[in-house]
Order: structure tokens, then sequence, then C-alpha cells
């Protein structure tokens, strides 16, 4: 059965952002310097006003809003401009189209937008574009890596239901474990899997079935009311890193490698997340990533009493025995 998604209206196809824009009428333009200077030469219709996206606290964002003219919101970048155009559109209520450069992150299929607020990240907002152009030589223009990292938000799905079912084996689920996750997880890493050479070679089929995971997970995270089939110890091994390091990585490297160090210790089919990443071509060797062998083990370490202090939900972050971590295995999970 082949993978059909749900979720936002959806157009794919290559060199569509600039005829999209064209034929918009007024509109405001939240974006970065270098995806608009991959189209600016053929936008016969200029913006009204422009912003330039970066700064997600709340109290900067309120002030674009209420600066913006009324007229179409165009949100064209990666994940800070899709969540500025959300905020600015749910803000004013005005139209939004959105035009991802990107596969990084799902931000232009989720409805709410990621706040940086007080050293945190915090979820808001109510956004449903009238439409999200996927133009694949906008995301050929990027580096590849920011491309390949996108399997990030799908493969954590790998992590995260089998941390969603110890929780509820354990009496400790806060959703109601829903007995067809692993069902539904299985679908999405089988058609990420089988795409992942696609996305290696950035093919318009390999970009767009990507994307369509992004999409339906999206849709998914709205029907749910929440993410826990998608984010679980990986994640919180992900802002464990942040937290001991004090800096950040791409999201998408980052998480793959807490799905491949965590699917370890859940003993869950570790071969099958480093065949994916194998196939996705997806970084993960520590020198490749600019991350060194003590920074992953320190986040280790630091990982089983930040996820309770950080009132994470239960997963198997919790019972890494941060007094028994062999370095050399945990390494070999990451240097193949
Ligand atoms: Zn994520």
């Amino acid at each position: 059965m082949s993978f059909k998604a749900q979720g936002f209206n959806v157009t794919y196809g290559n060199n569509i952002a600039a005829n999209a824009i064209n034929d918009l009428g007024e509109y405001v333009l939240i974006t970065q310097p270098e995806p608009w200077a991959v189209i600016k030469d053929q936008v016969t219709n200029q913006p009204i006003q422009t912003f330039q996206s970066g700064d997600l606290s709340p109290e900067h964002l309120d002030k674009l809003a209420a600066e913006s003219p009324k007229a179409t919101i165009v949100g064209l970048g990666g994940g800070s401009a899709m969540d500025t155009a959300k905020w600015v559109h749910w803000r004013r209520s005005l139209p939004l189209v959105q035009l991802p450069s990107l596969p990084s992150v799902d931000a232009c299929f989720t409805r709410m937008s990621a706040l940086r607020d007080k050293g945190g990240v915090r979820y808001e907002g109510d956004a449903v574009p009238e439409m999200v152009y996927v133009d694949f030589e906008l995301f050929r223009a990027a580096p590849r890596t920011m491309v390949t990292s996108g399997i990030g938000d799908v493969l954590s799905c790998h992590t995260a239901w089998f941390d969603w079912k110890f929780a509820a084996d354990s009496g400790k689920d806060e959703f109601g474990w829903s007995a067809n996750m692993p069902e539904i997880s299985k679908m999405y890493l089988d058609e990420l899997y089988d795409c992942a050479p696609g996305i290696a070679k950035l093919t318009d089929d390999g970009l767009r079935r990507l994307m369509e995971l992004h999409r339906d997970i999206g849709w998914r995270c709205h029907e749910m009311k929440h993410a826990r089939f998608e984010e679980g110890s990986e994640h919180f091994f992900a802002y464990t890193f942040e937290e001991v390091t004090g800096r950040t990585i791409l999201h998408g490297e980052l998480v793959s490698m807490g799905v491949l160090i965590m699917s370890h210790f859940q003993k869950n089919n570790f071969q099958r997340a480093k065949k994916t990443i194998e196939r996705a071509d997806t970084r993960h060797r520590l020198s490749d990533l600019g991350v060194s062998k003590d920074e992953v083990i320190e986040s280790l370490r630091r990982l089983p009493s930040f996820t309770v202090e950080q009132k994470h939900w239960y997963s198997h972050a919790r019972f890494i025995d941060a007094g028994k971590i062999n370095e050399d295995e945990v390494l070999s999970l990451l240097n193949w």
C-alpha cells in the first residue's frame, strides 16, 4: 500500500515559487536573505513590506504583527520564516501563503509557532495557510546537509512510539496509549526508508515524499493534540545536548543522533535506524558534525537527571545508568 498524506493544501513543483508570488496581489514578505536571493530576479510583484525572520521571541513577533500592513502574509525560508509568518497571520487574521526553502523541519505543516521564550521553546498559535508551495529548486539551492537532515523529525517516530508504549506499560502514560500507534509509526518509517535514497539524491520524488511525511505528521499532531508519537527520548537527548554544550547543531542531525543512541538503549532495532540514515546519506559521524566525543558522553550522563528535572514525558531516557556508560560502545553507534 502506498503512503497517502493528509493535511494542509500543498502544491509541488520546480521553479514554482516566483510565479506563485507574482499571482498574489499585495503581500508582506517574511524571509531570510538566502532564499529570497534565489528567486527575487524572477519576482515581478514586489512586496509592500519585508520583514527578516530570525528573532522568535513573543515580544518581537507581536511587534511585527502590529506593524504589518493588511495584506497576504508570505513566509519564504526555513523554520523561523514559517513560524514568524504563522504568528503574524494568526495574530492579525490575514491570509497566509508558505514557501518553505528547506525540508529540515515540518514548520510549514504545523499550526503552532515555536516561540523562544525565557530560554526555552513554547508552542502557541493556530495557523492554517491557504497554500504551501514546495519548490524543489529552492531545496536544491540550499546546502545539501540541510536537506538530508530533514529526515530527523520523521525518524524520531522510531524511538518515540517505543517510549510511549514503555510509558503505557509502566502505568505512566499521560495521553492514552493508542493501540494502532505501532502500525502508524511503521507506516511512516517504512515510507521514509523507501524514499531515503531519493532524498540523498535530491530527486523530485524523494523530496516530495519527505514533505508528504512532514505534512501528515503535522496533521496528526493537530488531530491527536500532542506530539507524543514523534517526540520521545531522542528529542530529550537533543535538549540535553543543548543544555550541556550551550549550543546546538542542525536539529534533524541532532535528533538522528538521538535516535541512533536511544534505539540501542531501548533494544529497538538500531540496525534499521542506522540503515535509514545511511540510505538518506544524513551526516552521523562526530567528525562530520563537528561534535566532540566528550559532548556526547556528557550529554548521555546528564540525560536521566535532566529529563526528570524538565518533566519530559516518561521514557527510556530516565533509565540510562550514567555510571555504567560504555564510551566505546556509544561512539560505535555514531562513527560508522
Ligand atoms: Zn524535532
